[in-house]
């Protein structure tokens, strides 16, 4: 008997989902090899640099992040084929049916119930994440009632940002003609671009704490270094980041005239003053040669493809039902629609992370370029090798891992062209 539409969808959809586990786990596995079988020894390169005991430590956080990884690709793979083949979702939207009547408010209320019940799931998670794994390296310095605030502030910002977004979105759906995903993309772009501008002035002081760096010795060095690389910023700022985390970085954010300079006062402890000139000039380079409206424009196109493919794949019914659920016959399903699509896309671009990734780090080798012709080279590798060291980063990951996940090139490789 031939296949239909909708059993040849199910079928794609299984596959897919078998492959993007089977990569993972493979990719796993070779990554914990890797650690683990270069345990004992520090690599050569940096014996001088890094102790047996700090390699042996960065080795175990390794492993521990790559075991949290699996139990979370396999809650996740449970959770999708819950509401996919299992029903869970048909459920869930008939439930929401028989209370609520208006078609957008039931949508919205689809989608709402759906990313909490999605975020309730991995609380246990990123409780053992936060409380358990990072606790047990010294990593973490949150205490409980920060976690639960930082929860609840995060919910009332998503739904403040989010709602009326979600809602126009699910309106241009149901109203916008055969092309309301041109302007749903046109709407998406510039709703992204308010949140990139209001988010250091609005959204990232509702997290953490900004005052103005008092360290003038470190100021003079910095405005010295923007002048010379043709910039200028409003400000520059110390964040409370070791309220959180041990972990460090340091960022240039805003857009226009709104630039700010920001130090987590974790970095400010650990590196001296060419240290981190040298960390911001490797930053700056990554704004002086356009890395973020590059990164933009291909996230913009790529919504532009993703949004018209959800056009023609909301009208189909083998869409729905080759993922194991029953649309509303006599209203929209646009909600459903969303949901389903926002599912299935990771499963794809999973399979194009090689590409994401090896662009990025391009681009970390280029700020690193950049960094070495304005400010002292040796001082960005001592700032590398300490902020390797401080984080724990592995200094012998898996080649073929590093291709899919690592937005930066592997220490080894940094540093080599820093010295060449
Ligand atoms: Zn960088």
């Amino acid at each position: 008997m031939p296949m239909n539409t909708t059993q040849i969808f199910t079928l794609a959809f299984s596959a897919a989902l078998l492959i993007n586990l089977i990569v993972k786990i493979w990719l796993n596995t070779r990554q914990n090899i890797s650690v683990f079988s270069h345990r004992d020894a520090v690599p050569v390169d940096f014996a001088q640099a890094v102790s047996l005991e700090a390699h042996q430590k960065a080795a175990d956080y390794t492993l521990a992040k790559s075991q949290m990884a699996f139990w979370e690709l396999v809650l996740d793979t449970l959770l999708l084929i819950s509401w996919t083949l299992l029903g869970g979702l048909t459920e869930l939207n008939k439930f929401i049916g028989f209370f609520i009547s208006d078609f957008i408010t039931q949508e919205i209320c689809l989608v709402v119930v759906f990313a909490l019940v999605n975020g309730f799931f991995h609380l246990p998670l990123s409780l053992v994440q936060t409380f358990h794994l990072e606790e047990k390296f010294g990593f973490n310095k949150m205490t409980f009632g920060l976690w639960v605030s930082d929860l609840f502030k995060g919910i009332a910002v998503g739904s403040l940002l989010g709602l009326p977004f979600l809602w126009l979105i699910l309106k241009l759906m149901n109203v916008g003609g055969a092309y309301w995903w041109a302007i749903a993309w046109f709407s998406l772009v510039t709703y992204q671009l308010f949140v990139m501008w209001i988010a250091p002035n609005v959204i990232m002081p509702l997290f953490n704490k900004f005052t103005p760096l008092e360290d003038d010795l470190l100021k003079e060095k910095v405005t010295e270094l923007m002048t010379r690389v043709g910039l200028s910023a409003k400000g520059f700022y110390v964040m409370d980041g070791s309220k959180r985390s041990a972990h460090s970085n340091a960022f240039f954010t805003g857009m226009g005239s709104n630039k700010r300079v920001v130090f987590f006062d974790t970095l400010l402890e650990q590196l001296s003053l060419d240290e981190m000139e040298a960390v911001l000039a490797h930053e700056l380079g990554h704004f002086k040669l356009r890395h973020i409206p590059k990164l933009m424009i291909s996230s913009f196109l790529v919504s532009l493809v993703g949004l018209a493919v959800l056009g023609f794949l909301s009208g189909q019914t083998w869409f729905y039902a080759g993922l194991g659920v029953m649309p509303n016959l006599t209203a929209p399903n646009d909600g459903l629609a969303l949901i389903l699509f926002l599912e299935i896309v990771p499963l794809i671009t999973f399979l194009f992370s090689p590409l994401t990734s090896a662009r990025s780090r391009k681009f970390e080798f280029q700020a690193d370029a950049f960094a070495k012709l304005h400010a002292n080279p040796l001082s960005l590798k001592s700032a590398l090798l300490k902020l390797y060291k401080d984080n724990s980063s592995t200094l012998t990951p898996d080649p073929l891992f590093v291709k899919f996940y690592h937005s930066h090139p592997p220490a080894a490789q940094r540093l080599a062209k820093l010295e060449a």
